[in-house]
């Protein structure tokens, strides 16, 4: 289908929803690009995440299949990746902020008891989706945040540690020899070079760290973990859980921890999460947008681009605007069917599609998501 078709066909499919009737009230809708995908089939028990959980999501589905809770699943399946020092982007490993502090947020909703827990600005604790929902089971509030989240950890018995590996703490000094010369030998020092690689002493390994760290530096990776399922009845759970933006303002918090915004569950309807940049979505509520849009009848998918589409009407759909960032939507509903969709056709590799891992009980894979703008992002 050429992308005018595609176009059409996502605004077809819209036209005929209840809610673009609903705009109507309000004035002509504007126009919303997208490309939206065929619709999947709907399979229970299901769970999906962003494509980061493709080798974890088979552990919240053994629970899934056993008939265990669909929240203590999705914390099953992201512990997996929070453990994982090569993931720098969740948990243990992650990127840390500008102080080189790992500062990590999660949240996570129960469908079949309408609750939620979250924490934001954690220092010193890997498992922080087990922590929110620690929160939700242990506690009278719903968030937790910075030294106060961290001491009830600690009082709850998880174990205290430095979240910083090896490979994380050079790329983040790689990052600060990039912004400023005092954190680079001098000239005087026989190790002097004009460029920052001089930090890294030239084996493989290092080799290897330094194309990574350049990698880092030209485009600050946003990652996050957002996982969702679904059981053989119908209840739903969700988790987030991130290290948020790499070299953030120290006490930064992004949406992962956001209930409404980097996750969002109603137990009638369906569950959404978010990757990306999170500044973005806080702005829109994009989790209960998503959830409200599928209330509405939307599939998953579309209401993941009707989300996106918001976002770009805050930049009036200026490309150049919205190529400064990534973001993504993923959406499950009741039924199992599920969708994802993202601003840009990929992040980094032209023509290559951004994908997202479901789990539908024979097995986990990366299946594609739809796009807003069927390009690719940051060089427009
Ligand atoms: N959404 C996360 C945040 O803004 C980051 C990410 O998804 O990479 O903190």
């Amino acid at each position: 289908m050429s992308l005018w078709s595609r176009r059409k066909f996502f605004l077809t499919s819209l036209a005929g929803t209840a809610v673009a009737g609903s705009t109507k009230l309000f004035g002509a809708a504007p126009a919303t690009l997208g490309v939206s995908l065929p619709a999947a089939q709907g399979k229970r028990p299901l769970i999906i995440s962003s494509a980061n959980g493709v080798n974890a999501l088979h552990k919240g589905m053994d629970i899934l299949k056993a008939g265990g809770d669909t929240l203590d699943a999705v914390i099953a399946a992201v512990t997996v990746v929070e453990d994982d020092p090569n993931d720098d982007s969740v948990g243990y490993g992650g990127l840390p902020n500008e102080e080189g502090e790992v500062e990590l947020d999660a949240s996570c909703m129960h469908g079949p008891t309408y609750r939620a827990g979250s924490v934001a600005g954690v220092r010193r604790i890997k498992n922080v989706a087990k922590l929110a929902q620690t929160v939700m089971q242990r506690t009278n509030h719903v968030m937790l945040v910075g030294d106060g989240a961290r001491r009830f950890a600690v009082a709850e018995g998880f174990p205290e540690e430095n979240l910083l590996t090896e490979h994380s703490r050079k790329i983040w000094l790689a990052w600060k020899a990039s912004t400023s010369f005092n954190w680079r030998p001098g000239i005087d020092s026989p190790e002097w070079k004009e460029k920052m690689s001089s930090i890294f002493q030239g084996t493989p390994e290092d080799q290897a760290l330094l194309a990574r760290a350049m990698q880092v530096i030209k485009d600050p990776p946003t990652g996050t973990i957002p996982c969702m399922a679904v059981d053989a009845k119908g209840d739903i759970s969700a988790t987030t859980t991130t290290s948020g933006l790499s070299w953030k303002i120290p006490g930064r918090v992004g949406d992962s921890p956001i209930i409404g915004a980097g996750c969002c569950v109603d137990n009638e309807v369906g569950a959404a999460g978010s990757t990306g940049k999170g500044e973005e979505n806080i702005k829109i509520s994009g989790g209960h947008t998503i959830v409200e849009m599928m209330r509405q009848g939307k599939s998953p998918t579309d209401a993941c681009l009707e989300a996106l589409s918001r976002i770009a009407r805050h930049y009036k759909n200026d490309k150049k605007k919205l190529g400064t960032f990534h973001i993504y939507f993923y959406a499950l509903n009741k039924d199992g069917v599920h969708g994802a969709a993202s601003l840009w056709l990929n992040g980094y590799e032209e023509g290559k599609r951004a994908k997202y891992a479901v789990h539908d009980g024979a097995e986990s894979k990366l299946v594609d998501c739809a796009t807003y703008f069927d390009s690719v992002g940051g060089d427009q």
